[in-house]
């Protein structure tokens, strides 16, 4: 976490007060979870009333995703269309394909190039297809696996076009790109990804749009999803964004000079590593690397005995490692899928730790190819 987070959730900790209370500790504390909606909002170029808090990212985009999809299909029973990019986190997927397999969704997963990047052309059929069948569309901001970033304004401007609101998961992208929510009719974002702390977030959703709450209850956040509000790590939230928009400009040159430092120096000091996703329209902390002829777990195990903590964006389904599915939505073939790996840059990387994986990386690649590639 940011120190800014971390002072101003500590301070609330302590303090007494629900924020639905009417009592002066309750008046409090609202007015710390107000000023904090109030930056947010700011920094994300909307107005503060747009904001709804929940418990991360993951809970924002099911609010978003089964919420639009219900209230706009309860609203005109043709809307039965989901069109989803194939490349979206598990956040999206699931509750799309959970929509599919339970509440009768005709899902339409769209297809990306070989950088990860949406095809508009492919969209925009799509939206002719089937006019006024569509529920919603869902495209993320920014990958979190390769770090694309996708043509968002387009997007909208295609959706807008054709009267379908579009949602996007902008989770990996607050913090690190320039995000205007105002752009979109649906966003959801997560505080542990900008330097706040776990377990909060915040859809943010046009006035106007309706969408089906998740959550019954209180009705806190404008009767779209209920639960005591979190007044502690919404402050924390608040503070880790404000920072993060603070230094923006300057921490992100910084953090893009060390990781394609970090990708030239592993593919030309390392035979066979390729990278993976869009080169000019990235997140600017993501490198992520294919290594010909060995496991990615195998690698990403021996680098974590060395001190090199970092990830595979393959999943795991009971016990079984998969290839990614936005690996594979990008063309590469299951085998070269299950030999890559993440490795995530943030705020307090510095070259040395580029220099510490540089030392320890040609020796693991060694031995993971001497154990073969994944089967
Ligand atoms: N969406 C994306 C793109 C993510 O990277 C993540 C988390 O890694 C999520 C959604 C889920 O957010 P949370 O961890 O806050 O539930």
């Amino acid at each position: 976490m940011r120190p800014e987070a971390v002072a101003a959730m500590t301070a609330e900790l302590t303090a007494v007060g629900n924020p639905s209370s009417l009592h002066a500790s309750g008046r409090r504390a609202r007015r710390v979870v107000e000023e904090s909606r109030e930056s947010i909002a700011a920094a994300l170029g909307v107005s503060a009333g747009d904001v709804v808090f929940t418990s991360g990212g993951t809970e924002a985009d099911n609010l978003a995703v089964k919420g639009l999809y219900r209230a706009r299909r309860a609203a005109d029973p043709r809307r039965t269309r989901v069109l989803a990019s194939a490349v979206e986190h598990h956040a999206v997927l699931d509750p799309v394909e959970h929509l599919g397999e339970r509440e009768g969704a005709d899902v339409t997963w769209l297809a990306v190039d070989e950088l990860g990047r949406l095809r508009l052309d492919v969209l925009e059929k799509e939206l002719d297809a089937a006019p006024g069948a569509t529920a919603l569309v869902t495209v993320m901001w920014a990958n979190n696996e390769v770090g694309t970033t996708q043509p968002i304004a387009d997007i909208a401007a295609l959706c807008a076009e054709h009267g379908v609101p579009l949602h996007t998961d902008a989770v990996q992208a607050l913090g690190h790109l320039d995000v205007d929510a105002a752009t979109v009719d649906s966003l959801a974002v997560s505080a542990h990804k900008v330097g706040g702390p776990h377990g909060v977030g915040a859809l943010v959703l046009r006035r106007g749009l309706a969408v089906e709450p998740l959550l019954h209850g209180g009705g806190q956040e404008r009767d779209v999803r209920s639960g005591t509000l979190d007044a502690p790590a919404i402050a924390g939230f608040a503070a880790a964004v404000r920072a993060s928009r603070d230094d923006l400009a300057e921490r992100t040159a910084r953090v893009r000079r060390l990781r394609d430092h970090l990708v030239d120096r592993v593919t030309a000091e390392i035979d066979g590593v390729t990278r993976n996703g869009d080169p000019r329209d990235n997140l600017p902390g993501i490198a992520h690397l294919s290594f010909a002829g060995c496991a990615g777990d195998a690698l990403l195990l021996l680098l974590d005995a060395a001190g090199i903590e970092c990830s595979r964006g393959s999943a795991c389904s009971a016990g079984v490692p998969r290839p990614s599915h936005v690996l594979l939505a990008m063309g590469l073939d299951p085998v070269t899928a299950m030999g890559s790996l993440r490795f995530s840059l943030g705020h307090t990387s510095a070259d040395s730790d580029v220099d510490r994986l540089l030392e320890v990386l040609p020796g693991a690649v060694a031995r993971a190819r001497r154990a073969g590639p994944a089967r």
